[in-house]
């Protein structure tokens, strides 16, 4: 038997959570791909039980003490307890409280799930609106679409705004100021840094920025045949305008007859890494009942981590499965003599920007030419793919700053003008006009992650701004930001998956780069004039 208590305590709780928690990724796995209604009740029962493990007022208290025990120096196990701490410490609040919301965050998904809106008496899915907004040339139909994409916001801000009163409620019980900077905080995000930099970030691309929308609003104007101030935010090809929205279809043709599941095969293994056995236990193909979307999950920090996609012939596609397959070969990656609870990355953010990072290669000139070949007729293409690779993240960054902006007041003060924050945070971030009649709407409440994901997006933008640390980096350690040598792949296994959640995240940044977190290298790959 070890030593000292917390030890102690360790042998007993880990294999008893280490075994919950594979049972419950198992039935998620299963949930995901079949759509299974027993897997729902297994996941949610199993989700439960693992929660129990973290509700513990005793061991809470015990865990606290330990914590303030001059005894226990070994770094690894401070670590241990400092990870355990922040995550009992969330499920600390009152179990009335802590069911209430978690009731009410159920309804909400229930109703996100099922919903349609509702267009001339006919419901319409998300993909249909989508295929509508990147095909549709007549700005009538577009604006009626667009509204019928934001019908869902009035349905459910009442009910969101109840969830951020309870979890508001929640975080005052902590004592905290409110549940957006609790999170941060559990999260081991200082909330005036991430503001500062955000800020940053945005005053240093503004410019740039502004340019390339006015080259954006140009082309919409000629294809809709309208004045740029009555283009509305229909003229995007996604409701939110978070994408691109130029060149989408045309690039698409690149990935014709292209397997992307052996491309993106070979491209890791360019890297040194063999991604075979992880594509092996993957879902990779359309299915009905099957999650439409796309993720990473690893089954049990050990060998077994899976990814699910929907791989169509698109380059968004080819993106999205080099990007998943970056989540799986970074939870590979964790040194196999880490404790259990050290086998994850120490936040979402590192193990995003490696993610974002390989997916970016998919729009770079020379990795995207080895991923699709080369031909006389690909050529423009591979250029104009290269080239949009900037506006995406332009236009991306600036849709997180607004969801991170807007998440940060309505937790602040949840009884302020909402829409009115909403749309002020898009023209001063995204620059996009209020069109007439918002009044009195909830357009905020459209985003799913507002209600279901929250204090979350920030991570997307802190991982952009990593990966292209990360980039810079290589350039000094390899002689090429490309990922396509192995001595790249060993800088990433050695430095950025091998240490798990040794250290906090920002500590790993040190770690990597020999330098803080800061906007500079994304600013001048992406954000310069
Ligand atoms: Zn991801």
């Amino acid at each position: 038997m070890a030593g000292h208590p917390f030890e102690q305590f360790l042998e007993v709780f880990v294999p008893k959570v280490a075994g919950k928690s594979r049972q419950l990724n198992k039935a998620v796995w299963i949930l995901e791909t079949t759509g299974s209604a027993d897997a729902a009740d297994l996941k949610a029962e199993l989700d439960a039980e693992v929660r129990l493990f973290y509700n513990d007022r005793e061991t809470y208290k015990k865990l606290l003490q330990w914590d303030q025990d001059p005894s226990l120096k070994d770094p690894l196990l401070k670590r241990q307890l400092n990870i355990l701490i922040r995550s009992f410490k969330q499920n600390m609040i009152s179990p009335e409280l802590l069911q209430e919301i978690v009731q009410k965050e159920a309804a909400l998904a229930g109703v996100y799930a099922n919903f349609r809106p509702q267009v001339d008496g006919q419901s319409i899915s998300e993909n249909e609106i989508l295929e509508i907004l990147k095909k549709e040339n007549d700005p009538a139909r577009r604006q009626k679409i667009w509204e019928a994409s934001k019908q869902i916001g009035g349905l459910l801000a009442p009910q969101i705004l109840e969830l951020v009163r309870l979890r508001n409620r929640a975080a005052h019980e902590m004592g905290y100021t409110d549940f957006f900077q609790m999170q941060l905080e559990l999260q081991e995000v200082d909330g005036a840094w991430l503001k500062k930099v955000f800020d940053e970030l945005a005053h240093r691309s503004d410019a740039a920025y502004s340019q390339m929308i006015d080259e954006i609003e140009e082309k919409q104007s000629k294809s809709f045949n309208v004045s740029k101030k009555d283009l509305g935010p229909w003229a995007w090809t996604d409701p939110f305008g978070q994408e691109d929205p130029l060149d989408r279809t045309d690039l698409d043709s690149l990935v014709e007859g292209v397997d992307i599941c052996a491309a993106s095969r070979s491209f890791y293994q360019n890297m040194g890494l063999d991604v075979q056995p992880i594509l092996h236990r993957s879902d990779m193909l359309e299915r009905p009942g099957k999650n439409q979307h796309a993720f990473c999950i690893n089954i049990d920090r050990e060998n077994d981590v899976r990814t699910l996609n929907n791989v169509q012939s698109s380059i968004r596609w080819m993106e999205t499965v080099l990007h998943e397959l970056g989540h799986a070969v970074y939870d590979l990656g964790f040194d196999p003599k880490l404790p259990w609870l050290l086998r994850e990355p120490p936040h979402t953010m590192p193990t995003e920007a490696m993610a974002l990072m390989a997916g970016r290669q998919a729009y770079r000139y020379e990795p995207l030419r080895s991923l699709v070949g080369h031909s006389e007729k690909k050529e423009p293409l591979l250029k104009k793919a290269d080239e949009s690779l900037r506006r995406r993240q332009l236009i991306f960054s600036r849709w997180v700053l607004v969801v991170t902006f807007f998440e940060s007041e309505l937790y602040r003060d949840p009884e302020q003008d909402l829409n009115g924050l909403w749309w002020r945070a898009v023209e001063k971030y995204q620059k996009i006009r209020t069109p007439a009649g918002r009044e009195g709407k909830n357009d905020w409440a459209a985003k799913y992650h507002i209600g279901l994901a929250p204090v979350y997006y920030f991570s997307y933008l802190l991982g952009e701004m990593f990966a292209s640390v990360i980039e810079e980096t290589l350039i000094k350690q390899t002689g090429s930001a490309g990922l396509n040598s192995e001595k790249a792949g060993e800088f990433l296994q050695k430095k950025l998956f091998y240490p798990g959640n040794r250290m906090a995240w920002s500590e790993l940044v040190q770690h990597v780069a020999g330098q803080p977190l800061s906007p500079d290298a994304w600013i001048s790959q992406f954000g310069e004039k």
